[in-house]
């Protein structure tokens, strides 16, 4: 029985067999229905509107907001023998008339977009006198008000629905909760859409948090000892935190590029080129930086301030591994990450209720760095998944200690109650730390603070240890930044049960372990020996197809592709068909040079 859908992907695309819901969420569109998809980064969500755009007839209008990525989104399919094109503001005006030619011709698979170029009305006329086979909106997440990536041009797409209420409509996201969902079907009218919600577990990735303390020497530790040579993102808040950090690891010999909005736009387009298509380019950038990167071996992201949300962390590092390779995730963050964003929050110039809603993604962000339990397990439950314990996070590798800290709290929460009928001075944890621990500094001096009745009665704990309390206790919102003050700490109502001994509470002891490798992420450290010389052989192949066809490595063939070919050693065509990744037109392309690769290594160990 004829199956296009199942054809199209092992012949264009040379994959075996669909993952997950892509068979389902295909059918939905090839039928014509909308569908809504929520799927994690890496899940293959482009396979599901491109699979149906080539059999649907007509063009496929995909609408992505990443104008810089389009060049490559289209070079990849054009690998694979798909009729791609996009139309943008960087074209010459010739191109675009070729682009709009071939579309009213048929000649078109796929159509690139961006969503303010879609709305204009040449654009619009251009449509209404082509074949539509489908509009897929990519980034779907982008309507949301609340949400980092917002894009005002996303909120006109409803009217897509009017001017082609017949056209299936499929929307697309890594952006998970059940509020962005419903944001999306709302915005986009969605309502009928069929939605596909997958799990939003990345197992390949190793979730890791620890305490900051010097945070550019544990940065490079991590480097160092588990990524040296590996592609990965350093995430930092502010543009300046981003050129020091980036100057840093370069005098440390690291091959490190800065990202921000401040960087002209051509600086930027050059350093996220290099990255795509150099190996192992470490990029320094604000949140700026990453929607779309679809590089699949980023093999590590590490954020060195604390992020905002829960829901941008997650976005974040589920751009390491989408190649499905292990990966890390590796957060370091401290007490000053917490005073620093609550402050951004209170000055910043938003809605009352906005700004509420982010002091709560923080509270929550916040738990799950406090947290005793899997990291994992915290995070899909934001997302209301449930999992067992994952073993591939730092507090399942190493689970930490608790302790009761129910009297430091009280400690610490008497300290805070009695600097606050201070209130009107700013004092910070550093102070209410030295006054705990009995330190007669020139300020606690000046304010007689060492008369209070809390001086001193915290000397059993040490700098380090407090703050770990104070974090703890501004987790579970005992404390709270006094946002209304200057950012000191003041009580919640949940402070005063502890205060009367009518609670217990567990703290997470920390635990200083030095970073240690688990496992290597390294693609390479995966070919077995035997088959090292033939994987190297075809790397250095592949550098010099894609460096002559002017495209990232991973778009001629991925990693995985090549370690199964090292590995199996394939001899005829048709053995290389049975290689996941190597579709028809790739094997009619690149074939011949592949098992001349294997022959030349076989002959070369014989000798
Ligand atoms: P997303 O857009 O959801 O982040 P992609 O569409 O970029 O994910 O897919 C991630 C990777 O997985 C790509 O390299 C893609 O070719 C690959 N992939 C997608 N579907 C399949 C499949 N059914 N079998 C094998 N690989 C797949």
């Amino acid at each position: 029985m004829s199956d296009p859908a199942l054809e199209t992907l092992q012949n264009v695309f040379g994959y075996d067999a669909f993952r997950g819901d892509q068979r389902a969420i295909i059918e939905q569109v090839v039928s014509g229905g909308d569908a809504l998809v929520l799927m994690p980064t890496g899940g293959g969500k482009s396979l599901c509107y491109q699979i149906p755009a080539l059999i649907r007839p007509g063009t496929g209008i995909v609408i992505s907001p990443l104008i810089a990525l389009m060049q490559d989104q289209v070079d990849a399919l054009t690998e694979l023998g798909v009729r791609a094109a996009y139309l943008n503001s960087t074209q010459e005006w010739s191109q675009t008339r070729e682009v709009e030619r071939a579309f009213l011709a048929g000649e078109l698979d796929l159509l690139y977009v961006a969503p303010e170029r879609l709305m204009t009305d040449r654009c619009l006329d251009l449509l209404a006198r082509g074949r539509i086979a489908l509009f897929a909106i990519d980034e779907a997440h982008c309507v949301s008000q609340w949400g980092h990536d917002f894009r005002p041009e996303y909120l006109k797409l409803s009217y897509l629905v009017e001017r082609w209420p017949d056209v299936p409509r499929i929307a697309l996201t890594a952006t998970a909760t059940a509020e962005t969902r419903h944001e999306i079907a709302e915005r986009l009218s969605l309502h009928h859409a069929e939605q596909f919600v997958s799990s939003f577990d990345r197992p390949n990735i190793c979730y890791r948090i620890v305490e900051k303390n010097d945070v550019r020497r544990q940065l490079m530790a991590l480097i160092r000892d588990e990524h040296e040579g590996d592609s990965g993102i350093v995430y930092c808040l502010s543009r300046a935190r981003v050129e020091d950090t980036a100057a840093y690891l370069v005098r440390e010999g690291v091959n490190a590029l800065p990202y921000h909005a401040g960087l002209s736009a051509e600086v930027r387009a050059q350093n996220q080129s290099r990255f795509l298509r150099e190996e192992g380019v470490v990029m320094v950038a604000t949140i700026a930086f990453g929607m779309g990167v679809n590089k699949p071996d980023v093999r590590f992201v590490a954020h060195i301030d604390l992020p905002k949300s829960i829901e941008g962390y997650y976005q974040e590092t589920g751009r390491a591994g989408r190649d499905g390779e292990p990966a890390t995730a590796w957060l370091a963050y401290g007490l000053q990450d917490v005073v620093q964003l609550h402050r951004m929050i209170s000055d910043s110039q938003a809605e009352e209720n906005h700004r509420r809603t982010q002091g709560r993604q923080l509270d929550s962000m916040l738990g799950l760095c406090e947290t005793v339990s899997c990291r994992r397990q915290s995070l899909l439950a934001y997302f209301g998944e449930s999992i067992h314990n994952c073993q591939n996070c730092d507090t399942c590798m190493t689970p930490p200690e608790s302790w009761d800290g129910t009297v430091a709290a009280q400690k610490l929460l008497s300290a805070v109650y009695r600097l606050w009928r201070e209130r009107g001075q700013r004092f910070g944890a550093g102070h209410l730390i030295d006054i705990l621990r009995g330190k007669e500094t020139d300020r606690v001096k000046e304010y007689g603070h060492q008369s209070l009745s809390v001086f001193g009665v915290g000397v059993a704990i040490n700098d380090q240890g407090w703050r770990s309390v104070l974090r703890q206790l501004l987790a579970l919102n005992v404390l709270a930044v006094d946002t209304q003050g200057y950012g000191t700490l003041g009580l919640t109502e949940k402070a005063r049960p502890v205060l009367k001994g009518e609670q217990q509470l567990m703290f997470r002891r920390e635990t200083t372990i030095a970073s240690k490798s688990t496992r290597s992420s390294k693609a390479v450290t995966q070919v077995p020996p035997e088959a090292q010389p033939l994987f190297q052989a075809l790397r250095e192949w592949r550098s010099a197809v894609a460096k002559e066809h002017e495209v990232p490595a991973f778009i001629i063939f991925n990693d995985a592709t090549l370690r199964q070919i090292a590995i199996e050693q394939p001899q005829d065509l048709d053995d290389l068909r049975c290689i996941s990744g190597i579709g028809v037109r790739k094997l009619k392309a690149y074939g011949d040079d592949l098992l001349a690769c294997v022959a030349n290594v076989a002959a070369s160990s014989v000798e």
